[in-house]
């Protein structure tokens, strides 16, 4: 998962050369010149922005390299809004892919040789994320741009993209380097994933006139010309894809086998918590207009209602797809939350998780050996280290996880919905009784009274047992009772998050947060003695029984709340197909078909957020970007793997494989116990 960064030096001209493959980032003689000359001219921006019906334009580029590229094309369109205010195309995507990103440090030397650059650079500097592998998604709303950074070999990183039957991309960026110096690079694969993932019309600007680039984009269906180079190249080649679309081998999954959602849809998002907040968000930066419904009086009265939660990634040794969910959801998380403009009660303090018994030691160093993640994700502590950082002794040291902290859930689910624009509408008290899929909308009855909506997501969490459409999904409610300790000398001190099997928050209005219950299939609500007996005991044989955890003076104040949880503990963020259209569309996987000659299940009007059970503030932006895309034909932000992860029918998927298949009535929870 770690990726290796690349190794730079600054030639005589100040510019950063590759030792890896000994050639230039960009051209000694002026970069942004070239940058305008092959990139910009070369797709004809910003006369194809001009002439753009659609809302979005998406740039994708091989090699991201310093950021040059991408910052004049951010800038470049920033411009194009302020001087077109009223024009139909909105925002600019740019999906980049880098093989070894450059170290910050190497970033910012590198930037300081384009003044004119100076504010974006800083807000990419600002943003740049971790070298992880995959997709980190950054917002830059000044330049109205998202830009994706997918790290990685492009070779590997295309394929993982899933794009709409027409294509996603508009104008091509081909900037790796030279194909003398990265032949690897510049290979057949590369050009038909790009005429796969290519709009009809994509344009392509490129540095190179090689032979192999020609033959290569041409035999991939692009028209090839040869054009005037920059600076002392005396060629150079542009184009558009003027090829078919090779038979979509979409994955079976339901993803953009809808109409795309627009600014005149009307969307309800039934729920009030952290899920609905973050895709009510998510949706109002991409012009969507909503409703939040949400039943109580207030939002966030469910489980996203706890005073304080933990702010982490549960990450193994491996770099497995749930890993991958936690870190890439933790890292868009984190910079969601810092950059919010409204505020909110937290403290990026920092968590330490602490080696508490003979396991979690082994599983620990196993994860600090494997060398998977970043120490700027995840490193060791000692144990006085630890005890120091904490401001109160600790029985051992552990990981830390230094980017965590806790949040205020209530408070960030309001800042969330503060956050949105006007398009975004909340309804409290607004109780959904029914809720019933039409092939042109979806008709929910709201206290009483009937509503239409063109679409609508079921961000309900543990309310969701109670919506028939849900049981497609195998939910399982989980009762957690969480310890109000008021604030005493013995823990004054504390400063940073402690977790084990339980956790424990530094105050807030003198309060620590001790937690939590995990009661399976329990949906009261209740405060219980017996469990908050249970949670005292957890930290105190996870601190020592003779540790000032053990002297903690507690009068009782609790509360408890039911999260959602699904059977492989991954959320859930698509489209909500019933059991039965399910199992018609899968049947033949039971007799061994392959999931690839599967086609895609019909187009509905309903989705799902959901299952995101104690780890919601780690989770739910990510997916709200996720059904976002999905719903507006927008990039995705994670590779095809991680959307196969977190599809709801992968349960539908999974069964039909075993070769279960449902009977009249049956939930699909009954299906995967079965
Ligand atoms: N576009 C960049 C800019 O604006 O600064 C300059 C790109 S530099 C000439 C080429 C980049 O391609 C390098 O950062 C290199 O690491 C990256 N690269 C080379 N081979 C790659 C591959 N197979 N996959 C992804 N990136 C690659």
């Amino acid at each position: 998962m770690k990726s290796r960064t690349a190794q730079v030096y600054f030639n005589d001209s100040g510019t950063p050369v590759a030792d890896d493959f000994d050639d230039v980032y960009f051209s000694n003689d002026s970069g942004i010149d070239e940058t305008h000359h092959v990139f910009i001219a070369g797709n004809d921006i910003p006369a194809r922005w001009l002439a753009h019906t659609r809302r979005d334009f998406v740039i994708a580029e091989t090699g991201f390299g310093t950021g040059l590229n991408c910052l004049v094309a951010m800038q470049a369109f920033a411009a194009f809004r302020a001087e077109h205010p009223e024009h139909p195309l909105k925002q600019l995507f740019i999906l980049s892919t880098e093989k070894f990103p450059m170290a910050r440090d190497d970033l910012a030397r590198a930037l300081t040789a384009f003044p004119v650059l100076e504010e974006a650079a800083k807000a990419l500097l600002n943003n740049y994320p971790l070298s992880i592998q995959g997709c980190h998604r950054l917002h830059f709303d000044e330049f109205h741009t998202t830009l994706d950074l997918w790290i990685g070999d492009v070779h590997e990183l295309l394929p993982q993209w899933h794009v709409p039957p027409r294509g996603m991309i508009d104008a091509w960026f081909l900037d790796g380097f030279a194909p003398g110096k990265n032949p690897d690079m510049w290979t057949e694969a590369l050009f038909s994933q790009m005429a796969r993932v290519s709009r009809q019309g994509a344009t392509f600007g490129t540095f190179t006139a090689a032979g192999i680039v020609k033959r290569g984009l041409r035999d991939a269906g692009f028209v090839v010309e040869k054009r005037k180079g920059f600076g002392r190249k005396r060629d150079m080649l542009g184009g558009y894809f003027d090829g078919q679309h090779p038979a979509p081998a979409a994955p079976p999954y339901s993803r953009f086998n809808n109409d795309a959602v627009t600014a005149n849809h009307r969307i309800a998002i039934i729920g009030g918590g952290l899920a609905a907040a973050a895709l009510a968000r998510s949706l109002s930066r991409t012009g969507i207009s909503a409703t939040v419904l949400c039943a109580d009086e207030t939002l966030a009265q469910g489980a996203s209602g706890n005073p304080q939660g933990g702010f982490y990634p549960q990450l193994h040794s491996e770099a497995s797809i749930a890993s991958q969910i936690q870190a890439h959801g933790f890292l868009y998380a984190s910079r969601v939350y810092r950059q919010l403009p409204e505020p909110f009660t937290h403290d990026w303090c920092g968590v330490l998780q602490l080696n508490f018994s003979e396991t979690v030691g082994e599983r620990q160093a196993k994860l600090l050996d494997s060398e998977v993640w970043p120490e700027a994700l995840v490193c060791a502590i000692s144990r006085q280290d630890a005890s120091d950082f904490a401001g109160v002794p600790l029985p051992a040291g552990g990981l830390h996880i230094p980017l965590g902290g806790w949040v205020c859930p209530p408070e960030l689910v309001n800042a969330l919905i503060a956050g949105c624009d006007e398009n975004i509408r909340v309804q409290t008290s607004a109780i959904v009784t029914a809720v019933t899929e039409q092939e042109d909308g979806v008709t929910l009855c709201v206290n009483g009274e009937e509503q239409q909506f063109d679409y609508a997501v079921i961000a309900t969490g543990a309310d969701s047992i109670h919506i028939p459409q849900m049981t497609a999904l195998p939910l399982r409610p989980v009762r957690g009772q969480v310890e109000a300790i008021p604030g005493q000398p013995s823990v004054s001190a504390l400063r940073t998050v402690l977790c084990h099997k339980g956790y424990m928050t530094p105050q807030m209005d003198n309060r620590h947060a001790l937690g939590s219950t995990y009661g399976k299939d329990d949906t009261r609500c209740d405060v219980r003695e017996s469990d908050t007996q249970t949670n005292l005991a957890t930290h105190k044989k996870a601190m020592g029984a003779d540790s000032w955890v053990a002297q903690l003076q507690h009068d009782g104040k609790a509360r408890a709340a039911i999260r959602l949880t699904l059977p492989d503990h991954q959320p859930a963020s698509g489209q909500l197909l019933s059991n039965d259209v399910l199992y018609e569309e899968y049947r033949a996987l039971s007799t061994g078909k392959p999931l690839s000659s599967q086609t895609q299940p019909p187009a509905g009007r309903l989705f799902t957020l959901t299952g995101l059970g104690s780890r919601g503030l780690t989770t739910a932006p990510l997916m709200a970007q996720i059904l976002t895309g999905q719903l507006t034909h927008t990039p995705l932000p994670a590779p095809e793997s991680l959307l196969q992860a977190t599809a709801p029918q992968r349960f539908a998927i999974r069964n039909s494989i075993r070769g279960v298949a449902p009977r009249a009535g049956q939930s699909a929870m009954e299906m995967v116990e079965s």
